[in-house]
């Protein structure tokens, strides 16, 4: 039987051991920290992450002050936008929900946020903090997986890290992480050649692909930390009902595994949770607060 590596209980303990701080701040600042999450259109699934979000920072005590627009919103106003919250003193945290509408260059609107406002770490100037292992607002979902192997005590130095998955939201950011934590680490992708070998090589193995249940027993070598990033939406033939499945046959790779994240309820909440701890890093570091 592996560890189960709980996301939600262990997101659960941070927001809740910060809400007397920042209660605190509130009252010294004269103000609560400040999350503006912006939204375009109406895809559910994003809809459902911003609710998350918003819910979250209730909980603690972070004032939001997103904004939703419609789907047919110009390149030009949800650049003004940005321009405003840049200068809006009550907002230490921006984020841009993604995917936007085809019609939208996300990565030149991402490129508008005040670096110190990035609340999701990948503006190119904290995302070229994190190569040079400079001090910045790290990316929510590695900062998430960082956070809960540490909580744990998994061991980093020296191991071997296998990394599914080569984006800029997930793929590259983990892979630096756990490189900078000493791992020797491989990045997989479409193109890797005998997959299974190498994934079969790693004591860490990331999954962050977006393909159900692509990793099964076979890919896993046995004492494996397994770290499940997918989130993918199934329809189960029988009941008609969908539900969420992660990258990795959970039922198939748990009994080899030495600690494995279960999807839903592992990444997911860290990410959100990350999110969070970068406002307040970002609300600290201007109100010069020590946190
Ligand atoms: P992307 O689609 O941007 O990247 C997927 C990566 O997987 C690409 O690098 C791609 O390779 C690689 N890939 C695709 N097919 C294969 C294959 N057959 N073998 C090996 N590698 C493959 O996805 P994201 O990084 O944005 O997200 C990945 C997953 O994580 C998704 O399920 C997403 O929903 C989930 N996610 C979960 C979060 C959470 O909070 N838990 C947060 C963010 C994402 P190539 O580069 O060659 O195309």
């Amino acid at each position: 039987m592996a560890l189960l590596l709980d996301g939600k209980a262990l997101a659960q303990q941070i927001q809740s051991a910060r809400v007397e701080h920042i209660q605190t701040w509130t009252r010294r600042v004269g103000r609560p920290p400040g999350l503006a999450v912006i939204m375009v259109g109406d895809n559910p699934a994003s809809a459902a992450y911003v609710r998350n979000k918003e819910r979250a920072c209730d909980r603690m005590g972070i004032a939001s002050l997103g904004r939703h627009f419609p789907t047919d919103t110009a390149q030009e106003a949800l650049s003004q936008e940005i321009l405003a919250l840049n200068q809006n003193p009550a907002v230490d945290g921006i984020l841009v929900q993604l995917p936007l509408p085809k019609h939208l260059d996300a990565t030149s609107l991402l490129a508008l946020i005040e670096p110190a406002k990035d609340a999701d770490g990948l503006h190119a100037v904290n995302l070229g903090r994190l190569v040079r292992g400079e001090p910045g607002l790290r990316s929510c979902t590695p900062a998430g997986i960082m956070r809960l192997m540490a909580a744990h005590d998994l061991p980093i130095s020296g191991k071997r890290a296998v990394v599914l998955g080569r984006s800029i939201l997930v793929g590259k950011p983990i892979g630096l992480m756990l490189l900078a934590a000493n791992a020797t680490v491989t990045f997989a992708h479409s193109k890797t050649e005998d997959l299974s070998e190498l994934t079969r090589s790693a004591d860490i193995l990331i999954a962050a692909v977006g393909i159900p249940k692509m990793i099964g027993l076979e890919m896993v070598k046995p004492g494996a930390t397994v770290i499940d990033v997918g989130i993918n939406r199934v329809t189960d033939p029988t009941t008609d009902k969908s539900r969420l499945v992660g990258d990795v046959d959970f039922a198939a790779v748990e009994p080899i595994a030495s600690a494995i994240t279960p999807v839903p309820g592992g990444i997911g909440p860290m990410t959100v949770t990350m999110l969070l701890e970068n406002t307040i890093e970002s609300y600290c570091n201007r109100m010069k607060i020590t946190p």
